[in-house]
């Protein structure tokens, strides 16, 4: 037997992380790795955070789980936080993101059947977008990498150009549902949508009845700078998909709508085992106790605005190398002039600074949104003895 017991599906790095110090994680091996990785977008508390671990613990002790059978004082305290921080009416508990933007996925069709309309199905979603790895969301997706060896895909998805509104507009058909986006594209490079891509959308949602999902599954959750992106293009979504962030490394998402855009969603039309019991309930409460309020949200943009200016002075120093950064609060992307993945594994292996590849040779920059001053020194400095010393044709893929 040659495969592994673990199903080999990751090109996993020789870093065998054992344990976490707020923002440094180290290795089996004993070595002390700076994480501006976060999980990918994830750990948005740090690492060992006390208030994380003790809701945790005490929920344990108290009561992990029970089933959708029973009334949840625990999901309706949370759902309820939700709803009265952001555009929506009500919420549905998941155990990941692609479960969040497959429940969004559902409740735009719903909404069309409900009201007559079982023709309109088809969403329309962007190029190099990402919503997950399920059947359903990787049709969404128009990454042949992840369809390969894996089809037929769900019919019901119609890929455009990110940011053309034209495309988007010229694709709705009377099978249209509505629009599927990430107002912040992640893994396809930390590209943020223009405000008048995503104000065009509302505006032609509004104009032809669809939906308006937003998978926030990455930018949301305080990640970058607002509570939810979208409060940063003034305008709100039909329904979100939010996960990552909102459970800081407990593994958990929701779905947010508002109250037309569920009419669809009834009894029986939708569930999960697992999705909002008690213990992914306390671990979302005290995520939501740290960041849910103005003065953290603001600590996140001045912090993003730090890293980014010093960013941006120093890559000049390399102009062979970096070309430039964006993103907003503290989800940045670094765009190279060459292929990432080198240059990423440069920092982990000789540096110790863990960042993430992603789509258009960018570098991720996802640190915990709890980092400091002195964690922002740390990454300039391992990020320029990594410039310094790194020679591109040597480098292994
Ligand atoms: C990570 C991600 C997902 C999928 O989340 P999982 O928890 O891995 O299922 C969906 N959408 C976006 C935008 C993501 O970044």
């Amino acid at each position: 037997m040659s495969i592994t017991p673990l199903m080999p599906v990751y090109p996993r790095c020789e870093v065998r992380p054992v344990r976490g110090e707020h923002c440094h994680l180290i290795s089996e091996d004993g070595r002390r790795f700076l994480d501006f990785a976060s999980g990918i977008a994830v750990n948005a508390l740090g690492h060992s955070n006390a208030h994380l671990i003790g809701a945790i613990q005490r929920q344990a002790a108290e009561l992990m789980h029970v089933s959708n059978l029973y009334g949840s004082p625990q999901g309706e305290k949370l759902a309820q936080r939700l709803v009265d921080l952001t555009f929506a009416d009500t919420v549905f508990f998941t155990n990941s993101g692609a479960e969040a933007v497959e429940c969004a996925i559902k409740t735009a069709r719903a909404y069309h059947s409900h009201g007559g309309n079982d023709h309109k199905f088809e969403l329309i979603s962007f190029k190099n977008a990402f919503h997950g790895r399920t059947m359903g969301t990787i049709s969404a997706s128009n990454q042949e990498k992840m369809h390969h060896g894996f089809l037929p895909l769900l019919p019901g998805f119609k890929y455009v150009e990110f940011d053309d509104l034209e495309a988007a507009k010229a694709a709705i058909g009377p099978n249209t549902a509505g629009f599927l986006v990430e107002p912040i594209q992640g893994e396809g490079g930390i590209r943020v949508g223009s405000d008048a891509f995503l104000q065009g959308l509302r505006a032609l949602a509004d104009e032809h009845d669809l939906m308006l999902i937003f998978d926030e599954v990455q930018c949301g959750v305080a990640r970058s700078g607002t509570l939810y992106a979208y409060e940063q293009f003034g305008i709100e979504p039909d329904i979100l998909a939010s996960a990552k962030g909102i459970g800081a490394g407990f593994p958990m998402g929701a779905c947010l709508a508002t109250e037309k855009a569920a009419r669809g969603m009834v009894f029986g039309t939708h569930g999960s085992t697992y999705g909002g019991n008690p213990l992914a309930m306390a671990a979302g409460e005290a995520v939501l106790d740290v960041v849910a309020n103005d003065a953290f949200l603001a600590d996140v943009r001045a912090k993003g605005d730090r890293i980014r200016s010093r960013l941006e002075q120093f890559i000049g120093n390399y102009p062979e190398l970096f070309d430039h950064v964006r993103g907003r609060g503290l989800l940045l992307g670094l765009k190279l002039r060459v292929e990432p993945r080198a240059f990423v594994a440069h920092m982990r292996d000789s540096h110790q600074l863990l960042t993430v590849a992603a789509g258009d040779q960018t570098v991720r920059i996802i640190p915990p949104l709890v980092i400091d001053d002195s964690h922002i020194d740390e990454f300039m400095e391992k990020l320029s003895a990594a410039a310094a010393s790194f020679v591109p044709q040597a480098q292994p893929a």
